[in-house]
């Protein structure tokens, strides 16, 4: 077996220009990669393609486990590609940093579209903090812009803050529900609601699609509370069905109307904007937080100090103040 050869910036950089999809792979690979000598390859690489970025629509899409988001995404990229345009997916799974085990990861999803030549899927990142996870997929969300995908499709999960970090990083935020047994609003995240751009109601098929559509007007009716007040859109309900494809190619109707409404009054850009700034503060934070947890001063003083804060007999803004000023005698 041969080792696969080394790829300077150049042939990341071109290899991604011009769509090929191995050495797209590699690329992300590179920016996942806690390596030091990869961090500034992969700097080089980001900062060479920037120019051709940007020009992606960008979708998230969040749902409980089992409300059927690959299967949507499926369909839903299918339709896309149908209409001529090509689709990457990705993830971020903060269940797979922690326990190793991942909800989004399972590689026998989409298989249709994984199969296909004008998408790309790619899972989430393994490893790091939450905020590192959307840090890698913020880039991988870059190179996928620059190797030319239209429409970037970014999935997620409902576990802790994961929900906000996609909404940050999108254009429109998709939320898939399940019809339940009646009392629809219960077990609904508030914080949700107002980051949906449009809550689909999904499953809305066979005997569930009376229910779906009892379920979706009870939404609509609380988002009409909630979110009356947005001068730049009124989030919409729909229904669909993931498995059999009705009400998918509306959901994407709703997307692109969203965008040129959005780019009319000038948001578009201003919601672009934002996303730039927040995404600045997360990669500052992200890297003073791993800088600070590889530093050796830290590294020395972290098991004595935990173990004091554990036992009760340091108070932790104390240690937390002599981790940040070991830190800072440093530099
Ligand atoms: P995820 O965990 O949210 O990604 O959900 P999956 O897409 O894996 O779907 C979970 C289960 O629901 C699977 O057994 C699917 O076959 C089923 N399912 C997904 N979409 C639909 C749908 O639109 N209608 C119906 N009836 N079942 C669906």
């Amino acid at each position: 077996m041969s080792r696969r050869s080394q790829l300077s910036v150049s042939d990341y950089v071109d290899g991604v220009l011009a769509g090929d999809r191995a050495i797209l792979g590699r690329a992300i690979s590179l920016v996942e990669s806690t390596a030091a000598r990869h961090q500034q390859a992969a700097r080089d690489v980001l900062t060479a393609l920037m120019p051709h970025t940007g020009g992606s629509h960008r979708v998230g899409i969040t749902g409980v486990p089992g409300v059927g988001k690959s299967t949507f995404i499926e369909a839903l990229g299918l339709h896309l590609i149908e209409e001529g345009y090509q689709v990457a997916v990705l993830a971020v799974d903060p269940s797979s940093t922690r326990s190793g085990g991942s909800i989004l990861g399972d590689k026998t999803r989409m298989e249709r579209l994984s199969m296909h030549d004008k998408a790309f899927i790619r899972p989430s990142p393994t490893s790091g903090t939450l905020g590192g996870v959307a840090s890698r997929t913020r880039e991988t969300l870059l190179l996928c812009e620059a190797a030319g995908y239209d429409i970037v499709l970014v999935e997620t999960v409902g576990v802790g803050q994961s929900e906000l970090v996609v909404a940050e990083m999108t254009d429109f935020f998709l939320v898939l529900m399940l019809a339940g047994a009646g009392d629809e609003l219960q077990g609904i995240k508030r914080g949700l609601m107002e980051l949906a751009d449009s809550l689909v109601v999904n499953k809305a098929d066979g005997d569930n699609a009376d229910k779906a559509k009892l379920a979706a007007s009870t939404y609509r009716s609380a988002l009409r509370l909630l979110r009356g007040m947005d001068p730049h859109w009124k989030p919409k309900v729909l229904t669909a069905s993931g498995l059999h494809g009705s009400g998918v190619p509306e959901v994407w109707e709703l997307i692109a109307s969203h965008r040129a409404a959005l780019e009319e009054d000038g948001e578009w850009t201003r919601r672009r904007q934002a996303q730039q700034h927040t995404w600045m503060w997360s990669m500052v934070d992200d890297l003073l937080r791993r800088s600070l947890h590889d530093d050796p001063a830290v590294k020395a003083l972290l098991p004595s100090l935990e173990a004091e804060v554990a036992a009760g007999t340091q108070a932790p803004t104390r240690a937390a103040a002599a981790l940040i000023e070991a830190f800072l005698r440093r530099r």
